[in-house]
């Protein structure tokens, strides 16, 4: 199910391409647009973050974080960026994934920025 249509001719992701880098399995993926990009050589890879005891998908019914408040709602333009995680779309959060279920945010675990 990739449906990325980025056009990358006129860009190639890499240290300070301006893209925020996360570490992944051993090597570096660049949020672009809510997807996980991987450069192999100059084609474009779809990366999702695994779920895992790392990242698990679970629900934490109310993570107390004072990264953003209580009224805040994750979407397209607040301001965090998505990343994709497992099947859903995470939000990044001071080094963490939130995911906005039923209200409240929960933690997905913490991921290495790069
Ligand atoms: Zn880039
Ligand atoms: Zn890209
Ligand atoms: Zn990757
Ligand atoms: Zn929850
Ligand atoms: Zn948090
Ligand atoms: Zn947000
Ligand atoms: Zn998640």
């Amino acid at each position: 199910m990739s449906n990325c249509n980025h056009n990358h001719s006129s860009h190639t992701h890499g240290a300070n391409c301006g893209h925020q880098g996360i570490v992944h399995q051993g090597h570096v993926d660049y949020l672009h647009d809510g997807h996980l990009h991987h450069m192999v050589g100059n084609k474009v890879e779809e990366h999702s973050l695994p779920v895992d005891a790392n990242n698990p998908s679970s629900c934490t019914s109310g993570h107390a974080c004072k990264s953003h408040d209580s009224t805040h709602k994750h979407g397209p333009d607040c301001g965090h960026q998505a990343v994709p995680h497992g099947d859903h779309v995470d939000y990044l959060v001071d080094g963490h994934l939130h995911h906005p279920h039923n209200g409240h945010c929960d933690n997905h675990g913490k991921v290495q920025l790069a």
